[in-house]
């Protein structure tokens, strides 16, 4: 690098940092900016890009992702995002497009190659007939809590590969070469979490949100009843009442939360109509096992079967 060439009015510390950008430039331009809307797709992002992402996640696992508060500090990371990776099926409708907005970054647009939404990518499930604000916060598109049919997951991976390697095409055959890779143990583990959780089919649980739809339909596990009356609804005394008695005639294994949900009212049923409280991660970080994808399922198929005993 020839120092000589450059301009000599410039100061020392100019000239230091202007050193450090030609040295290091190359390699902070490489990584790509992305926010994902839940840890789960954060986590994907990782397996797919590896260093070439710099990965944030807009909610923790104790977060409910259908509403958080709008920080700056979030909105400061959308400015400088060149993708967001959401759920899409209208969960995040209640902050995600106002924070879109208010970033004022037009990569992330909707439409645009810098928004991703994962449940463009898998069926969705309860697609409602009709919508009905007295059935509660029901989603037009059908249920978005996706992540938890791992075959969902490994959808997504795919079409996330192919949309990071549109944005950053130098790489693409890098976001090609690590899809494989994760694909591959994907379908492994796939594998042996369905052969494990097998004793868990026709096992009869109550869950707490109407959240763990498709990991119940992956798993053949019966859903009996919600702590809430309506999803989205706070689940009352009277229903909780109503619960329990439906439970004494016909019983199921346990009662199912996830890391965000407030406890009570599964402990209440719980000690009311004697069946275990178990707490599932929900996304990643949801519990200490629960660091990764892998560990998400595995704590998940774990604990279910540690219930269901
Ligand atoms: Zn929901």
């Amino acid at each position: 690098m020839n120092f000589n060439a450059l301009p000599i009015a410039l100061p020392k510390r100019r000239l230091i940092s202007l050193a450090l950008v030609l040295l290091f430039g190359a390699q902070a331009h490489a990584a790509l900016n992305v926010v994902a809307c839940e840890p789960e797709w954060a986590s994907l992002a990782k397996e797919i890009g590896g260093d070439r992402l710099s990965v944030s996640s807009a909610t923790t696992a104790t977060q409910d992702p259908h509403r958080i508060e709008a920080r700056p500090s979030l909105i400061a990371r959308m400015r400088n995002a060149d993708l967001v990776v959401c759920t899409g099926l209208d969960l995040e409708i209640g902050w995600l497009p106002m924070l879109v907005q208010q970033s004022g970054n037009a990569r992330l647009a909707p439409g645009s190659p810098g928004y991703f939404e994962a449940g463009r990518f898998v069926t969705p499930l309860e697609v409602p007939v009709r919508l009905d604000r007295s059935d509660g916060d029901v989603h037009a598109q059908g249920n978005p809590h996706i992540q938890l049919d791992p075959r969902n997951i490994g959808k997504v991976a795919s079409a996330l590969a192919e949309r990071l390697a549109r944005i950053d095409a130098p790489n693409a055959a890098a976001y090609q070469e690590r899809l494989q890779a994760f694909q591959g143990r994907w379908g492994a583990s796939i594998a042996k979490w369905e052969q494990q959780a097998l004793p868990l089919k026709g096992v009869a649980v109550v869950s707490h949100h109407k959240n763990m739809s498709y990991l119940w339909a992956w798993l053949g596990v019966r859903e009996v009843g919600t702590l809430e009356p309506k999803p989205g609804v706070e689940p009352s005394a009277g229903h909780l009442s109503v619960l329990s008695a439906q439970l004494a005639r016909q019983p199921a294994k346990m009662v199912v939360r996830s890391a965000y949900e407030d406890p009570r009212a599964s402990q209440w049923l719980s000690d009311h109509a004697k069946v275990r409280a178990v707490a599932l991660p929900f996304t990643v970080g949801g519990n200490d096992k629960a660091t990764d994808l892998f560990g998400l399922f595995d704590s998940t198929v774990a604990l279910l079967l540690d219930g269901a005993q």
